[in-house]
């Protein structure tokens, strides 16, 4: 399904500089910051520069960027210093997910014992 991205999230005041962020990576095509709410040690939203809602419409819309932005996913995990203990990515995809910015991002977890993939037993509603 075709969805409409909305310029005026908060991910792309961040790329446009209108707003700043804790920035730990950046190259041509994807950019990488501290998250404000940190829930893990390491806490680091990577977003594409391309226009996209989620993956969901990443994946539809610029599938030529996917392999360079998990190449970049992959870089900044290593920078981090968490590839030895173990990292989580994490990226939400519309309601049932829970995603607030509709801008494609990954979240990349890390530095203490994550627990499970979710708080409860992922079943109840
Ligand atoms: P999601 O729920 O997957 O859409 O995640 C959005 C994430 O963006 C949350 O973890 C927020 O804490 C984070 N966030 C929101 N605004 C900012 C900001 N200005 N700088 C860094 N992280 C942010």
């Amino acid at each position: 399904m075709a969805v409409v991205y909305d310029s005026s999230n908060i991910f792309a005041k961040i790329l446009r500089g209108e707003i700043p962020c804790n920035k730990v990576y950046e190259d041509e095509n994807a950019l990488a910051f501290h998250d404000i709410a940190p829930a893990a040690p390491v806490h680091v939203i990577i977003i594409p520069k391309a226009q996209a809602v989620s993956f969901d419409d990443f994946a539809q819309k610029h599938p030529q960027h996917l392999a360079a932005f998990f190449q970049s996913v992959q870089k900044v995990a290593a920078e981090l210093g968490v590839q030895e203990g173990g990292y989580r990515l994490v990226t939400n995809h519309g309601a049932d997910a829970s995603q607030s910015v509709p801008h494609f991002h990954v979240h990349i977890l890390g530095g203490k014992p994550l627990g499970g993939l979710l708080p409860d037993d992922g079943l109840s509603r």
